[in-house]
């Protein structure tokens, strides 16, 4: 399965604790991520995911570039609902790319730990 990892900056921290306690699991995902939450992934777990750009200088588009290209399963996005972006437009295309091609897409840890479950089910 191929996921694509992406957290604000506030929201960086709880998905490397996410990533820890699960990495059973993620070590069997084929993963990406934006710029620097690659960079902390790679230097602060045992996973290692492809890189895209930044967020804010085109990772996000990136990212929906692949799922338009159907080449993700799933999407695990931490949003900071709480600190306005500067690259907010390419956020929203984001989402709404996920949803044209019906792709599952985690907004919050919640959300996440589900998808995540079921990424654990369908492995086995
Ligand atoms: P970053 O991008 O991983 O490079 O911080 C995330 C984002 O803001 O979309």
């Amino acid at each position: 399965m191929r996921v694509a990892l992406i957290a604000h900056d506030e929201k960086k921290d709880d998905l490397i604790k996410f990533i820890k306690e699960k990495e059973e699991v993620f070590k069997e995902l084929d993963l990406v991520a934006t710029g620097t939450t690659g960079k902390l992934i790679n230097e602060e777990t045992d996973l290692n995911v492809t890189r895209m750009a930044s967020g804010p200088l085109g990772g996000d588009q990136q990212i929906g570039a692949k799922i338009s290209r159907g080449e993700l399963d799933a999407i695990l996005f931490l949003r900071d609902p709480l600190t306005a972006q500067p690259h907010e437009p390419d956020v929203s295309a984001l989402l709404r790319v996920c949803d044209v091609h019906n792709i599952p897409l985690a907004t919050n840890l919640a959300t996440a730990n589900m998808i995540l479950s079921f990424l654990q089910r369908e492995s086995l």
